[in-house]
């Protein structure tokens, strides 16, 4: 088949911005060529097994310039490949995007259009701003504020009278000379004016203004590009629209310490929540050393009085094992079955199973209470990982039961992302770090070191999910500043905002 380019808008930085036709074709791009305004996020969608090629144009710093870019865009499809060319934003909106549509259409090279989020809509909105309003502005122009030595010039007299919205994209240099136009051309120095920077990322910026003093008061904020300049009515919206800034995380870093395979939940709970979370696989779930003594109890079910399962993982390779010996949840009939953690309960519930009991803490002491202090004649299956808290199974033993552990799963440390944490940590870039588990405390602070450590406690927020969890930390002379209130991620979650909307952002 003959090779195709597709123009794609990959939107003004957010990933969820990028739309559904964009993820389909990069999903079978054999080449992609990027923008300098793509971001990081998104090229982390691109699957590995497509060559990616940096067309970056910064200003002053050219990368390949735009005839190497159509050339190497014709090339390319010509040998027959799918190339994607993932510009920022909308590519039909300063994008250069119909220059090589142009290219391709000359060369004879089949092509489509992906159109995407413009940053010129996109980051207003971001920043509580509408283009349009019908009280305010009737209409919205997108204008360059870099006119490049071919364009056709900006009509400021015709700017300066149209009474809608100003969008001035690649101007953030020129505001000064913008302002002064518009100013020149009778628009009042009290118009009111918003820069928005880096819109839709977890770095936007918004700086409000007027036309008379924007400028002076950008400059002392020392704003990073991309940006853009929004003049009109609309901008006053914000002081009631603005959303994304105002999320109870926004601008917080916060360290997710959990098994790679859990972290991801909680990530999306607290970036909802408007925080940068860095996943730091201190521990990773693996298959225990032998699944012997699980696997005498998945066969033997049908003799047990109780099976306590201590955590989502446990439940997981349970059920992995009884799907081993073609067996399913009919086996736990008239097995009583006991979850410690919500998260445990929801995924027996995920496999059909209602547990009888759920402790109302985390913790597996937390079901000596409700069973009976009688055990004679139980038997009794802990299903948890190779190393645990043996508090459960020695009173269980105590009371008389016959209790027996099966080794679902084990954790180990990882140590690869350790220079990376430093790095972090040392430039005080960390506002808070999550532990799910005892053996998250440990293997992260061992990690760390003790003048990591140090580094660390003297800013970073150390959130707790239950008790068992903020002992660990105590025992290394760390103090939680909060612990959930339920074993649960939603409730760690509620913990960290809770933290921090009573504390003010640096
Ligand atoms: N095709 C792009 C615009 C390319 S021109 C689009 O549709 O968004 C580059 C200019 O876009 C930058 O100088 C800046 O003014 C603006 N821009 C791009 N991404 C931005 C962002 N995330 N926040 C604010 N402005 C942005």
């Amino acid at each position: 088949m003959k090779g195709i380019v597709y123009l794609v808008g990959a939107g003004p930085g957010d990933p969820g911005l990028l739309t559904l036709r964009a993820v389909e074709v990069l999903a079978r791009a054999d080449v992609v060529v990027i923008d300098a305004l793509v971001s990081s996020e998104i090229l982390g969608r691109i699957k590995p097994s497509s060559e990616i090629i940096d067309a970056g144009k910064r200003a002053g710093n050219h990368t390949l310039d735009q005839a190497e870019i159509n050339s190497l865009l014709v090339s390319k499809a010509a040998e027959g490949k799918v190339v994607v060319r993932l510009k920022g934003g909308d590519p039909f909106v300063f994008g250069r995007g119909g220059e090589e549509a142009e290219e391709l259409f000359q060369a004879g090279i089949r092509f489509e259009i992906v159109p995407g989020v413009t940053s010129a809509i996109a980051s207003p909105a971001y920043a509580g701003i509408p283009v349009t309003h019908r009280e305010h502005a009737t209409s919205v122009s997108f204008v360059t504020g870099h006119e490049s030595d071919d364009s056709t010039g900006v009509a400021w007299n015709h700017l300066a009278k149209v009474g809608g919205t100003l969008v001035f994209l690649m101007g953030v240099r020129r505001l000064p000379e913008i302002c002064a136009h518009l100013i020149d051309e009778g628009m009042a120095g009290a118009t009111p004016v918003a820069v928005v920077s880096r819109g839709t990322t977890s770095r936007q910026r918004t700086i409000v203004g007027s036309l008379d003093d924007i400028a002076q008061k950008v400059r002392a904020a020392a704003l990073e590009t991309p940006a853009l300049i929004v003049v009109g009515e609309v901008v006053r919206l914000r002081e009631r629209l603005a959303w994304y800034e105002k999320r109870p995380l926004y601008g917080r870093t916060i360290i997710v310490t959990r098994a790679r395979e859990q972290a991801s939940l909680l990530k999306s709970l607290l970036e909802e929540e408007g925080a940068v979370v860095l996943q730091f696989p201190s521990i990773e779930v693996v298959p225990p050393a032998s699944f012997e003594s699980i696997d005498a109890i998945v066969q033997a079910l049908g003799t047990y009085h109780w099976i306590v399962f201590t955590s989502h993982n446990g439940v997981a390779s349970f059920f992995s094992r009884m799907d081993e010996f073609a067996l399913d949840a009919r086996a736990l009939a008239g097995v009583k079955v006991a979850a410690v953690g919500d998260s445990t309960a929801a995924e027996l519930r995920r496999r059909g199973v209602n547990a009888d009991l759920v402790p109302p803490r985390f913790q597996s002491t937390a079901l000596l209470p409700l069973l009976e202090e009688d055990q004679r004649g139980r038997r009794i299956a802990v299903i948890r990982a190779a190393t645990g808290r043996e508090e459960l199974i020695d009173e269980l033993r105590r009371r008389g039961g016959e209790v027996h552990l099966g080794v679902a799963y084990q954790t180990r440390p990882t140590s690869d992302a350790k220079s990376d944490l430093l790095e972090r940590v040392s430039g005080n870039a960390i506002d808070c770090v999550t532990f799910t588990s005892a053996s998250t405390v440990e293997n992260f602070m061992n990690l760390l070191g003790e003048a990591g450590r140090e580094g660390l406690v003297n800013r970073a927020a150390l959130i707790s999910i239950g008790p068992t969890t903020s002992e660990a930390l105590r025992a290394l002379g760390l103090e939680p500043a909060l612990e959930s209130q339920e074993a649960s991620i939603e409730s760690l979650r509620d913990a960290v905002v809770a933290h921090f909307s009573s504390t003010a952002v640096p």
